[in-house]
């Protein structure tokens, strides 16, 4: 078989780390695969440089960033292939130029275009093993790139689609992906498998197992993923296509993302067009609005609440508060002390009543919701950040506890 197998900054946190995954690395090698191998940062070292760069300005070249940003991979993998090395395997290491991780300019957030694949392809079938910088890549001009925090992963599953490998194995701290955050809930249990769609959905609603862009590479190329632990040789969990049998099970996980922020402008009168120069402006400042809701007019006016990210909220609410007047909006009201809680599940869409029951489990603990939105395969709540881990618990109750 073809393996990627990729390591996360805790993996290779230590030398003793990056002497055990060389082992591993080295036992997969030993049972017959070719193993190309993709590493991140040791575990801190990305805000270590980052902090320097701070320290010279407070928005510091993005250019020079990536310059700086990308270093700490190169570390990671010469030291890695150096262990392979003295364990007397063949190894070497390659920086996303080397192997040609071709990327588009936009620094710290760049995607990837193509990889060249000949290189890899005639080093894994003489036996050799590549260890390949995670996270970085280059532009056309020959600029470094990065691909934005925890963009190994997409690194890896690029590497993966690229070169048409049996299975993209990622290592992490964490033994799977889980029902809901076992920190929170202790409930909680490991997923064996799960849609690339599901998976899509958890990571977007803030499960931080997988960058959310190599969930979508996996999904679009079909590459079987395993997110396991580094630290233990147990399965993990594997995120596949869907299958039929999917959808028996209604609901396969519950998130919570605490990095919401809340937007209402009261009053405004409910004209053809209000949506539009409303939201104009704030995506003209790239600001992702999540959910809106419009109520139903009164009078002629009506409210309007939408949510945007907790960092992009002061932009947002300075882009409302320039269109007011040309609104006629009464005023403008603002929270961040809210939560987003969802239920994500295939099977909700052969399943009915699926809503009302999160609601019920929600309305017996008094929880009161905000806005709701949902989608062919979540339902998404807002209430009050204080209540953000007892919904988690009841709504894992609801639908996942009988079965633990
Ligand atoms: N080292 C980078 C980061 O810390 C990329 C990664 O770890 O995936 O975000
Ligand atoms: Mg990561």
């Amino acid at each position: 078989m073809v393996v990627v197998q990729k390591y996360g900054g805790t993996s290779v946190g230590s030398i003793e780390r990056i002497k055990e995954v060389a082992k591993r690395v080295a036992a997969t090698r030993d049972a017959g695969h070719q193993v190309a191998v993709v590493v991140s940062a040791m575990s801190g070292e990305t805000n270590r440089l980052l902090a320097l760069a701070k320290q010279i300005s407070p928005h510091p070249d993005e250019r020079e960033c990536d310059v700086l940003v990308s270093t700490g991979e190169q570390v990671s993998v010469a030291l890695l292939a150096m262990a392979l090395k003295y364990m007397g395997y063949p190894a070497f290491s390659l920086l996303g130029h080397q192997v040609q991780i071709a990327t588009d300019s936009a620094f710290g957030r760049a995607r990837i275009k193509h990889i060249e694949t000949e290189r890899l392809l005639s080093a894994l079938q003489k036996g050799h093993i590549v260890v390949i910088a995670g996270f970085q890549g280059v532009d056309a001009e020959d600029n470094i790139t990065t691909l934005g925090r925890g963009g190994s992963d997409t690194t890896a599953v690029a590497i993966a689609a690229a070169i048409k490998a049996d299975v993209c194995e990622i290592y992490t701290d964490v033994d799977g992906v889980y029902s809901a955050d076992p920190r929170i809930c202790p409930q909680a249990r490991k997923l064996q498998r799960i849609s690339y769609d599901e998976m899509l959905e958890l990571a977007s609603l803030g499960a931080k197992v997988l960058q959310i862009r190599s969930v979508e590479f996996a999904k679009r190329y079909q590459v079987p993923v395993h997110v396991r632990s580094s630290f233990c040789h147990d399965e993990g969990t594997w995120l596949v296509q869907e299958d039929p049998s999917m959808e028996d099970v209604v609901v396969s996980g519950v998130t919570s993302d605490l990095d919401q922020a809340k937007i209402t402008i009261q009053r405004v009168p409910d004209r053809p067009g209000l949506a539009a120069k409303l939201f104009t402006p704030i995506a003209e400042d790239n600001i992702v609005v999540d959910m809106i809701i419009q109520n139903a007019s009164e009078d002629g006016s009506t409210d309007l609440t939408f949510t945007v990210p907790k960092g992009d909220a002061q932009r947002a609410l300075a882009r409302v508060q320039a269109i007011m007047p040309e609104l006629g909006a009464r005023g403008v009201t603002f929270a961040t002390d809210v939560a987003k809680v969802s239920i994500v599940g295939l099977g909700m869409r052969s399943h009915a009543g699926v809503a009302a029951r999160m609601f019920q489990a929600l309305a017996k603990e008094g929880i009161n919701i905000q806005m709701i939105s949902t989608s062919e395969i979540k339902i998404s709540v807002v209430i009050d950040a204080k209540y953000t881990e007892l919904a988690v618990r009841v709504l894992h109750d609801a639908f996942l506890g009988q079965t633990g």
